[in-house]
């Protein structure tokens, strides 16, 4: 309580930045000297200037996912308490959004998953080769599984509350809604596209037709989720690299039911990888990346401008311009709490997009 008392003192939305490690492959980058994280900024040099970008918490390259998580459970236990919550990881492609969110599922499901990944690879359906199994990540699980948990943990312990989970996963992709946990995904057909329809219920706002899933424990939440990661990566015809084009969201859905008093509660927890923020003409975009990248640019602004309106306690806050925006419209606001991960890259090289990414995040401060 004592700490959900402090993060509404310091307000509802925090913004976080992670510069994550170089990688093997680019041991001979040139690094950015140029760019110093500090423990509540990062410095960046450019033409002999120096400019500094203010952060609530800064996570330096060594940074573990247990010290990033230890900053998001505060939030987490929020959303149990009853707030909405939002948690984003934004950033240009290949900066760790997928890292500090990915899953990890137990050795027997990854038994599973590698199976029914060679079976994809034999039909030639399966493009993209899925980063959670690349070297390293192994044994370091991101916020996902996590926090999933975590929630299991926490209602482990009160026995006055009944609480029940349900997880829906879906795709925003150049302003389309696409459901991640139908059963048999196959490429859904434009009418069932369709059919996912975002409305204003009393209860909030409901996305139409979304499939819902109880969970009962953390393995099968976390199999669910990687079956929703296969299904948007070859979800679309031209997938070229389509998840870094589409945001993925996975929202948890908590009702908690209190026994003695028996009142209801509903409460949602998004968990948000975003589509990769760099500029769409930098990327050598023809007619179809460029178009992708148009749509990627347009909602990644409008949520800049929708945390931004909300930080200024603007009068007007326009949620109303992107499908992004529509959905969370709910859970970015009052009772609700929010926070950014924006990731940047230590390479000099990525110098522009990283300035581009600190100066969205120092507007969402
Ligand atoms: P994004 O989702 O932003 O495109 P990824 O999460 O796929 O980026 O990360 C790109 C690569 O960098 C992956 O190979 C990933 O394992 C690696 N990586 C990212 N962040 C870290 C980190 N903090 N520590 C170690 N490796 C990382
Ligand atoms: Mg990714």
């Amino acid at each position: 309580l004592a700490l959900n008392k402090y993060l509404d003192l310091k307000g509802n939305i925090r913004v976080f930045c992670r510069v994550r490690p170089l990688l093997q492959n680019e041991q001979r980058a040139r690094l950015g000297p140029k760019v110093t994280p500090e423990t509540d900024e990062v410095k960046v040099e450019t033409s002999g200037k120096l400019r500094s970008y203010k952060f609530d918490r800064v996570f330096l390259p060594v940074c573990l996912q247990d010290e990033i998580f230890a900053e998001v459970e505060p939030i987490i236990r929020s959303a149990l308490d009853g707030y909405n919550v939002c948690i984003f990881a934004y950033g240009q492609t290949g900066t760790g959004k997928t890292f500090t969110m990915v899953v990890i599922i137990p050795k027997i499901s990854v038994l599973i998953f590698v199976a029914m990944l060679s079976a994809a690879f034999e039909k030639g359906k399966f493009e993209r080769k899925v980063d959670c199994l690349q070297e390293g990540t192994k044994g370091s699980p991101g916020i996902v599984p996590r926090t999933l948990q975590h929630l299991f943990y926490e209602v482990s312990l009160d026995k006055s509350i009944d609480y029940t989970f349900t997880i829906s996963m879906l795709e925003v992709y150049k302003g389309y809604l696409q459901d991640l946990l139908v059963p048999n995904h196959n490429r859904m057909t434009d009418a069932q596209t369709k059919r996912l329809t975002i409305q204003m219920r009393s209860t909030g706002i409901e996305v139409e037709n979304l499939t819902e899933v109880e969970i009962t424990n953390v393995n099968q939440a976390c199999r669910l989720y990687w079956k929703g990661s296969h299904a948007r990566s070859t979800s679309w015809t031209t997938a070229n690299e389509t998840s870094s084009r589409s945001h993925c969201l996975f929202r948890i859905t908590i009702s908690s039911c209190y026994k003695r008093a028996g009142v209801k509660c509903l409460s949602k927890l998004w968990l948000i990888d975003l589509g990769g923020s760099e500029r769409f003409f930098k990327t050598h975009a023809n007619g179809q990346t460029l178009e992708e990248g148009k749509a990627l640019n347009v909602s990644l602004s409008a949520l800049g401008d929708v945390i931004s309106a909300l930080q200024k306690r603007q009068p007007h806050i326009p949620y109303r311009n992107s499908k992004l925006t529509q959905i969370l419209r709910d859970c970015m606001g009052k009772n609700s709490k929010a926070l950014m991960l924006v990731h940047v890259s230590p390479k000099e090289d990525d110098l522009g997009e990283t300035l581009c990414s600190l100066g969205f995040a120092s507007r969402a401060r």
